[in-house]
């Protein structure tokens, strides 16, 4: 009997043909962009935890990735399945580089986009879109992380100016911000602000130290005193729900993105194991790598199904946010899961950069954290599922 030719992950459910000509074009050219120009820096990037943040937002940018699911104001206006998957290809290249598109299209320039002014969306979204502006979002403070609630940041008014006074915390693309959406308690509830990087009293540095998302930037943005006239002020944003929703939106290139890390690890071990030898056998004939490598090809598939579902529901204006957190839990957890069973396979060679494998396992610790850790999202469908909700 002849062996049969190997079927390459993606293959195995036949996923594509859910997808449109114009989805499989844009993945497609995502990824060859990911092959040829990030792919050969990216382990260099991560040892280093250095990487050339504003060149690569104005290729990203030039590309259309940048708010690609906004539309107007310089925005490409795809659907979320478009968007989702030219997530997936940038994560499949390194979870750093996703999180710099996600937070500046999905968190920034959604915030501006859902609600800001006229004049705000005309100043920023042009120059965002094209790469050419950086921005970030400010919810999570050294005691609010889980619970935005707990924000200590303050908004006060004086004349017609707002004064911001805290501190905001693991913020991406930070120090490398033109613009801050800062979100602010003020005396008619949550707020979110324009702060643009130059403005008197605002600083932003660098989180050190970091084992994961080292091609990313994690910053601490310091507010002293830092006055803004009244118009810095996101005019159709009012209580917690407004950042809630821009994390929500942001959701959707996690539950892609993350495969893309686990689609990686896994094209990389599947052709580790078949040249590897050991035993006097290629690594890839024994059944319990067999094993690994099925059920991890499985989670994948059914992610990958899971997130096109959600892709859909989200383009028909359908999306619930428990699904939202479901679709969140259940792939970053399960990429996460293919990550540390791939670095097995690879023994020593996966604790190394010479392959990707483990760096996409420490990126996704970090995923499984941020934009709602995996137990408040296990929280927000357990209410869903008992009506009872079980946070406090
Ligand atoms: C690399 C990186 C980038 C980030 N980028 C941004 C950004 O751009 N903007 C931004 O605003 N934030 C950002 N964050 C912050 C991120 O969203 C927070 O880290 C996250 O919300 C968790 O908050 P915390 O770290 O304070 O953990 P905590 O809230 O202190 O939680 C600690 C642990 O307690 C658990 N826990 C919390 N509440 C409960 C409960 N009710 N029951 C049981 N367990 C509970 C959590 O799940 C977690 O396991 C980033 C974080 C990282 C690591």
């Amino acid at each position: 009997m002849n062996t049969p030719q190997p079927v390459h992950p993606s293959a195995l459910f036949a996923v594509d043909g859910l997808l449109t000509d114009e989805e499989r074009e844009i993945r497609q050219t995502v990824r060859r962009m990911c092959d040829d120009e990030l792919r050969p820096h990216l382990a260099g990037w991560f040892d280093k935890g250095r990487f050339p943040a504003r060149e690569l937002a104005r290729r990203f940018g030039s590309m259309g990735l940048l708010g690609m699911h906004l539309k107007g104001h310089g925005c490409a206006g795809l659907g979320a399945v478009a968007y989702g998957l030219a997530c997936l290809e940038l994560e499949a290249a390194d979870s750093g580089l996703r999180s710099l598109v996600s937070v500046q299209g999905s968190l920034a320039m959604y915030a501006i986009w859902r609600y800001g002014s006229e004049e705000q969306k005309r100043e920023w979204l042009p120059p965002m879109a094209a790469g050419e502006r950086i921005g970030c979002f400010g919810l999570t403070e050294p005691d609010a992380g889980s619970d935005p609630a707990g924000m200590r940041t303050r908004a006060r008014r004086d004349g017609g100016d707002w004064v911001l006074d805290g501190t905001k915390m693991w913020i991406t693309n930070g120090a490398i911000a033109d613009v801050a959406v800062v979100w602010a308690r003020t005396d008619d509830g949550i707020r979110g602000f324009l702060v643009p990087a130059t403005t008197p009293g605002f600083t932003a540095h660098d989180v050190g130290g970091k084992l994961s998302l080292r091609a990313s930037v994690t910053s601490e943005l310091i507010l002293d005193g830092v006055r803004l006239p009244a118009d810095a002020a996101l005019p159709d944003a009012l209580g917690l729900a407004g950042p809630l929703q821009c994390l929500s939106e942001a959701r959707l290139g996690i539950i892609f993105g993350s495969l893309g890390a686990a689609l990686d690890c896994l094209e990389t071990t599947i052709a580790y194991a078949l040249e590897r030898e050991i035993f006097g056998r290629r690594l890839a004939s024994f059944q319990l790598t067999q094993e690994k490598l099925a059920d991890a090809a499985l989670e994948l598939g059914k992610g990958l199904l899971l997130a096109i579902h959600l892709g859909r529901l989200k383009e028909s204006g359908a999306l619930s946010p428990e699904q939202v957190s479901a679709g969140k839990l259940n792939n970053v957890r399960e990429a996460l899961t293919i990550a540390r069973t791939c670095r097995t396979v690879l023994g020593a060679n996966g604790i190394t950069l010479e392959y990707p494998v483990m760096r996409h396992m420490a990126n996704l610790e970090s995923v499984l954290t941020y934009e709602g850790t995996s137990e408040i999202h296990t929280l927000v469908v357990g209410r869903a599922l008992t009506g009872l909700q079980a946070f406090r």
